[in-house]
C-alpha cells in the first residue's frame, strides 16, 4: 500500500507552493512534492528561475487577500510603474498595466515553500514525479523517483499538478476531452534572457528606463514575440526576448539567415545601445538562461476525476504578455482551497472540482481566449503594419483595453477620421476590426462557461470552431 494524504501537489513552484498552502490552511493533509532539493526549491530548469520577474500589483494584492501573504522586500526587488510596449520604429509608446514589481524569484520561492510548510503542507523535495496514478479513470496519486533514485508512489484523492510547462502528469493522463496532453507549438515562445550588472550608457528611455518594464515589438529582432528590458534594483536589469518558432523560421528564410534564438538574445542586447559594459549577474547561478512559456488560452477545463492543474502546466500565461507569474500565483490561491473543501465533502470527481473552472475563470480566465486572438492576430503583422497600426489605427487608450480583455468600439466610422492609406495598410485594419468581432464573440462565449461537465462538449466546440476560423485567418507573416 501506497502512503496516502487528502492531496498530493506536484511542483514547488509558485503555483505549487500556493495551491499546498492553500490546501493545508484548509485542514487537508498535504503533500508537497519537487525535483529540486532544498537550496534550489522553485528552480524551473537548470538554467535557473529562468523568467522576466515582472509581475503587476493586483496579482500580489490578490495573493495577500486570499492567503493572507503579504509579499514585501526584497522578494519585491523593485517597483515599476507600469509596462510600456514600444513600436518597432520605437515613435510610438503605449503605457500598459499599473504598478507592478521586478521579483527575486530564488527569494520568493523560499518564502513560498516556507509558507506552504508553516500552513501545515508536508515537503518532499528531490522528488522526480514521473506520472500519474490512474484506478478507475481518475487520478489517485503520483509515481516516480526518490532522492536515492528508486520508484516510490503515493496516492491521493486529489493531486494538484504544478509541474510547470512540461508537466509529466498532464502529459501521461488517459486521453480525455477535458484537458489535453500537449501544447502546439505555434502556442509556445520560446524565450531567454540575462540578468546583467551595468552602468546605463546614456539617457534615453526607450531603450531603459528604471521606472517602466519596456517591451520591444520588433518582428526581425523577436519573430513572432517580443523584447524585455526589465529594470531591478542596484543597476541590474533583466533582458530577454521570446521568439515563435514558425514566424522565426519565415523570418530566417526571407532574410536568408540561420538565426537561433540564443543569437537573437545577443543580437537584441547588442541593438540597444544603453545596455553596454554588462556583467553577468550571477547570483544563485541565476544570470542566463532558456525555457518556454505558452501563449494560448489555459486549457478549456482544468480538472479531470482526482486532478486538478494550475500554472504553466494549465497554459495559464498571459497570451500577449506571456506573464505567467500572476495567473500562477492567483490560481494556487484558490486551487488549494477548493480542493480541500472537496476533499472534506468527500467528492473529488469531475462534478465536484469544476467550480475552480468556474472560480479561475472569474478571477482571470475569461479575458484569455480573446486575448490568444489578439496575438494571432498581432503575429500576422510586420514591422511597417504594427508602426503604421500603433500611430494611425489603434490608440493607447483601445491597446490597454484589449490587454485588459475589454473590447473597444473601434468602428471605420470611429477612425474615418484617422485617413488611412495604403492597401497593406487597410487591410490590417480591416483585419483589427475582425479581430476585435472575434474577440467580443469569445469574450460572450466564456461568460457562459458551462457551469457543470454536462454542457461542456457544446461550448467547447463553440470555442474550437471560433479560434479555427481566426488561426486559418491569420498567418505569421513577420517579414
Ligand atoms: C524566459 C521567461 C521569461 C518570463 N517572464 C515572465 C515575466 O516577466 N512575468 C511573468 O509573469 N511571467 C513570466 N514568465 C512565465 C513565468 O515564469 C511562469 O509562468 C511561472 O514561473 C509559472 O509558475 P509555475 O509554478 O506554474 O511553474 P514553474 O515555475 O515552472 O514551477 C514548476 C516546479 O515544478 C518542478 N518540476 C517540474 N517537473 C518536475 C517533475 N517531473 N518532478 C518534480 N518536480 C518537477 C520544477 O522544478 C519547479 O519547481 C516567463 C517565462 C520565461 C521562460
Amino acid at each position: 500500500m501506497e502512503q496516502q494524504y487528502d492531496i498530493v501537489v506536484a511542483g514547488a513552484g509558485i503555483a505549487g507552493c500556493l495551491s499546498a498552502a492553500g490546501a493545508a490552511r484548509e485542514g487537508a493533509s498535504v503533500l508537497l512534492l519537487d525535483r529540486n532539493d532544498n537550496a534550489q526549491v522553485g528552480k524551473k530548469t537548470n538554467w535557473g528561475w529562468v523568467c522576466g520577474d515582472a509581475v503587476a500589483k493586483t496579482h500580489v494584492d490578490f495573493l495577500e487577500k486570499e492567503l493572507g501573504l503579504r509579499l514585501s522586500e526584497p522578494v519585491l526587488d523593485l517597483r515599476v510603474d507600469g509596462v510600456q510596449v514600444l513600436s518597432p520604429d520605437l515613435t510610438r509608446k503605449f503605457q500598459f498595466e499599473g504598478a507592478g514589481y521586478s521579483l527575486d524569484r530564488p527569494k520568493l520561492a523560499k518564502v513560498l515553500v516556507d509558507f506552504a510548510i508553516k500552513n501545515g503542507a508536508e515537503y518532499a523535495p528531490r522528488h522526480e514525479v514521473e506520472g500519474p496514478l490512474i484506478k478507475e479513470d481518475k487520478v489517485a496519486g503520483v509515481y516516480g523517483r526518490d532522492a536515492k533514485g528508486e520508484q516510490f508512489s503515493v496516492g491521493a484523492k486529489i493531486v494538484i499538478d504544478a509541474l510547470g510547462i512540461a508537466s509529466t502528469i498532464r502529459r501521461k493522463l488517459p486521453k480525455n476531452k477535458y484537458i489535453e496532453n500537449t501544447v502546439s507549438t505555434d502556442d509556445i515562445e520560446s524565450t531567454g534572457r540575462y540578468i546583467y550588472k551595468f552602468n546605463p550608457a546614456g539617457d534615453d528611455a526607450r531603450y531603459y528606463d528604471p521606472k517602466n518594464a519596456l517591451i520591444h515589438l520588433n518582428q526581425q529582432l523577436a519573430p513572432g514575440g517580443y523584447g524585455w528590458v526589465f529594470p531591478k534594483t542596484g543597476n541590474r536589469v533583466n533582458i530577454g526576448i521570446g521568439v515563435e518558432k514558425k514566424s522565426l523560421e519565415i523570418r530566417n528564410s526571407k532574410l536568408g539567415r540561420t538565426d537561433t534564438l540564443h543569437m537573437l538574445i545577443d543580437k537584441y542586447v547588442e541593438w540597444n545601445p544603453l545596455v553596454k559594459d554588462t556583467e553577468l549577474d550571477q547570483q544563485d547561478s541565476n544570470g542566463k538562461g532558456y525555457w518556454s512559456v505558452t501563449v494560448r488560452r489555459q486549457f478549456d477545463s482544468l480538472v479531470f476525476p482526482g486532478y486538478m492543474g494550475v500554472g504553466d502546466s494549465m497554459a495559464m500565461p498571459n497570451p500577449i504578455s506571456a506573464g505567467g507569474i500572476g495567473p500562477a500565483m492567483s490560481g494556487g490561491a484558490v486551487a488549494g482551497k477548493i480542493a480541500a473543501g472537496a476533499v472534506s465533502s468527500g467528492e473529488t470527481g469531475i462534478e465536484a472540482l469544476w467550480k475552480y473552472n468556474l472560480r479561475f475563470n472569474e478571477i482571470y480566465g475569461s479575458k484569455t481566449a480573446g486575448l490568444e486572438i489578439f496575438r494571432i492576430y498581432l503575429q500576422s503583422l510586420n514591422n511597417d503594419l504594427i508602426n503604421y497600426g500603433m500611430s494611425k489605427f489603434l490608440t493607447e487608450e483601445e491597446a490597454v483595453e484589449i490587454s485588459y480583455g475589454n473590447i473597444p468600439k473601434i468602428t471605420i466610422a470611429s477612425t474615418f477620421s484617422k485617413v488611412l492609406s495604403g492597401v497593406s495598410n487597410i487591410t490590417a485594419f480591416k483585419n483589427l476590426l475582425f479581430t476585435v468581432k472575434k474577440m467580443k464573440e469569445m469574450n460572450e462565449l466564456y461568460t457562459k462557461y458551462p457551469s457543470s461537465p454536462a454542457a461542456f462538449d457544446a461550448w467547447k466546440a463553440k470555442v474550437t470552431e471560433s479560434m479555427r476560423e481566426v488561426k486559418e485567418t491569420f498567418r505569421p507573416n513577420p517579414i
